[in-house]
């Protein structure tokens, strides 16, 4: 079982090689902001478990175990974020809060978020969803009666319930 942490440093190990190339233990500590003994300790914990391969004075690699892993947690950062997107949180959001429920979301969850995420590029150009969605939000949030709510209603999606 990984920690949320061992997870941090696998998925900041993973960034650094995909922009940098290579991957060294004074990298780490800068991006995620902690000390150089913290980032030896966790490079430790992460040979020891199998995920990465450590030379003192070469760099970090993964090992198949270690990719498969942070190859899932980006997996996860990117679904969440394109959930995120998707309800109209700005990149920036998006990218900051995708990192901090990725780690604690439920294989379920992230399941279904996956379905979500589908069914919506599926529907057609037409059903302009995201846009009455967006429209919606800015209004909604400082009327919420549950007339106003029966208005929206029926502007998007008619008297009877058509289809989205
Ligand atoms: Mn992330």
């Amino acid at each position: 079982m990984t920690t949320r942490n061992m997870e941090d440093y696998l998925e900041t190990i993973w960034n650094l090689q995909h922009k940098k190339g290579y991957v060294k233990a004074k990298d780490i500590a800068e991006r995620l902001e902690v000390s150089r003994p913290s980032v030896s300790g966790m490079i430790k914990k992460l040979s020891e478990n199998s995920y990465i391969l450590y030379e003192k004075y070469g760099g970090i690699v993964f090992t198949e175990k270690g990719k498969k892993l942070a190859q899932e947690i980006k997996r996860r950062h990117s679904l969440l974020v394109e959930f995120l997107k998707i309800i109209g949180v700005s990149e920036e959001n998006a990218q900051t809060d995708a990192c901090k429920l990725e780690h604690d979301v439920s294989p379920e969850t992230i399941t279904s978020l996956l379905g979500f995420v589908d069914f919506i590029s599926l529907l057609p150009e037409s059903s302009k969803w995201k846009e009455n969605f967006q429209e919606y939000l800015k209004k909604s949030l400082l009327e919420r009666s549950s007339n106003k709510k029966k208005n929206y209603k029926e502007k998007y999606w008619g008297r009877e319930n058509k289809k989205i």
